[in-house]
């Protein structure tokens, strides 16, 4: 018997090696709804953030979004079909009207492995089949099942990289593009197809102009710079990580395609087999962890963790995770998530990250580790609220699991290894070109200076247009003494850990502070 099919898009924002869409258009499908439903939660103006967009992201990211609607548009309607956008609050709630409304008998949607998608999409599920509605929810966003690597390792996650990989095994490949043409879309009834909306007709309106991120998004970008990111097989096969220039960015050292794969514009399936036939073709070529196969495997790792951990985004109650006495000072997290530590190399990155939305890993393992064990002794999770919310490809597993990294709470250890904030970024580059592209107040500071503008003597502050303390912060703390105080207060926080047996209580925590 024919029936109205309907297309949930939320990620997997592609046409190609998309199985959701592939089901939803086969078999006895008469009309296909491709639908996209305007989530306030992401969305909403909030003008109380600290910097333009909603609470949860940043101006960039939901421009990025609205970018890859509308590419996702295109490609549809060159399909005889086209994206139906709707609004409207809370979109479970929609697509249990729409189901109802639209006598939808196929409901087809990419399975989510967030928490939030989770408890979304099972409200929505169990209305479908109470109702009847065959639910088809391929998993297509990871190459492997995070459920089924769990379940290999006797259910629980592998907690290390290696014992991920071993596990893992080969994931399947791309389905392709196995179609021309889309059934046609019905009648909307009393839904408003409000269309992609502008930046400004969500409510942004007022921000003047603002600068976007150079990164535009969609499906087309992203299959461009895959392909271009692929064109030279040599770098391919000696990519190397963490080698690698974390002050490049007019020509980032890696391939920026993170942002295509948070939203699924890019199939991570389709960037490993591609990878994977530049090797075949190559005499030698890097191993995971540093190649870039073994970058998307850490990827695949964090989505593991994060899926099998409950608690995953919070110290509280999170087994894997060292309980630390972080210390609150809304002071010094502030001077940090506005670039003005008085570090010109911490400042600049953080500047990137408003402006772009993305930075090299190294920078994030720079301002990461300074924010929290490193300087600041600031709790991880203050840090991964401003990454998540201005990180155009800000995501759930992997903001989290780096965060849970680099502040030592989780998966790495060795709390007495840190990054300068003077002398790390000065190794690739000297001249401090990337801090004055970024901090443009700093950009007549002699390069002996650059990155400890305050050493500078007066004379040379006056020629250079900046004075410390005026037009540039003086440093927040002295790294010296910082650092020293962070590891002692790691090796308290550890002995305690290690101590109790599991992660040690709120009591525990508190004899720490
Ligand atoms: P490439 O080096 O070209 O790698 C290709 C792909 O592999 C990336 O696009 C990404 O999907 C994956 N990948 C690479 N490195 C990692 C890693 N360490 N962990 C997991 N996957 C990886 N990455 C995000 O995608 N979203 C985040 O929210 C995020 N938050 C981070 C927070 C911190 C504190 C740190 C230290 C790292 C974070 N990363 C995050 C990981 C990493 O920095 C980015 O994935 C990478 O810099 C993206 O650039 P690229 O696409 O050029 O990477």
């Amino acid at each position: 018997m024919e029936s109205n099919a309907l297309m949930w898009f939320r990620k997997g924002l592609r046409i190609h090696d998309n199985p959701a869409l592939d089901h939803a258009r086969r078999g006895a499908t008469r009309i296909l709804y491709p639908v996209f439903v305007l989530d306030p939660r992401y969305l909403e103006r909030d003008s109380s953030a600290f910097s333009p967009g909603s609470a949860r992201s940043g101006l960039n990211r939901i421009q990025f979004l609205l970018e890859s609607l509308a590419d996702l548009d295109k490609s549809l309607r060159r399909l005889g079909s086209r994206l139906i956008v709707l609004r409207g609050g809370d979109p479970a709630d929609v697509v249990i009207r729409i189901l109802r409304e639209w006598n939808i008998g196929k409901l087809c949607y990419e399975f989510d492995t967030e928490p939030y998608g989770q408890a979304r999409d099972a409200r929505v599920k169990d209305f479908a089949s109470g109702s009847g509605i065959e639910v088809f929810s391929p998993l297509s966003h990871t190459l492997f099942d995070p459920a089924h690597v769990i379940q290999k390792n006797g259910g629980k996650p592998p907690l290390t990289y290696q014992s991920f990989v071993k596990l893992a095994g080969q994931p399947a490949p791309p389905i392709g593009q196995p179609f021309s043409s889309l059934p046609p879309v019905g009648d909307v009834g009393e839904c408003e197809n409000v269309g992609v909306p502008t930046i400004q007709e969500l409510g942004y309106g007022s921000l003047g102009q603002v600068e976007f991120s150079p990164f535009r998004g969609g499906e087309s970008e992203a299959l461009k710079r895959l392909n271009e990111s692929l064109v030279d097989k040599e770098w391919v096969a000696n990519f190397e990580k963490p080698k690698g220039d974390p002050s490049a960015f007019m020509k980032p050292a890696t391939t920026v395609l993170s942002p295509y794969l948070k939203f699924g514009c890019l199939s991570s399936r389709l960037f490993y087999q591609s990878v994977q036939e530049i090797y075949t073709n190559v005499k030698r070529h890097t191993s995971p962890p540093v190649s870039l196969v073994g970058q998307l495997l850490w990827r695949e790792f964090f989505y593991t963790v994060a899926f099998g951990t409950p608690n995953f985004d919070q110290m509280r109650g999170n087994e894997i995770c060292k309980q630390i006495p972080w210390s609150d000072d809304d002071k010094l997290l502030a001077s940090w998530r506005d670039g003005q530590t008085g570090f010109p190399w911490i400042d600049a990155i953080m500047v990137q990250l408003k402006q772009w939305g993305w930075m090299h890993h190294l920078a994030r393992h720079s301002v990461a580790c300074f924010l929290t064990r490193g300087d600041l002794f600031i709790h991880w999770e203050k840090g991964r609220d401003v990454f998540e919310r201005l990180l155009i490809d800000s995501d759930w597993a992997i903001n989290n699991g780096n965060w849970l990294w680099l502040s030592c709470s989780s998966f790495f250890y060795q709390y007495h290894r840190i990054y300068s904030p003077v002398t790390f970024g000065k190794k690739y580059d000297p001249t401090g070109k990337f801090i004055r592209y970024f901090l443009p107040v700093l950009k007549d500071m002699p390069k002996e200076y650059i990155y400890e503008p305050w050493t500078a003597p007066a004379s040379v502050q006056r020629r250079a247009n900046c004075i410390i303390g005026r037009d540039y912060p003086r440093p927040v703390v002295s790294h010296e003494s910082a650092s020293k105080h962070c590891r002692l207060k790691m090796g308290e926080a550890y002995a305690l850990n290690s101590a109790s047996r599991g992660p040690v209580g709120g009591e525990d925590l508190e004899k720490l502070r």
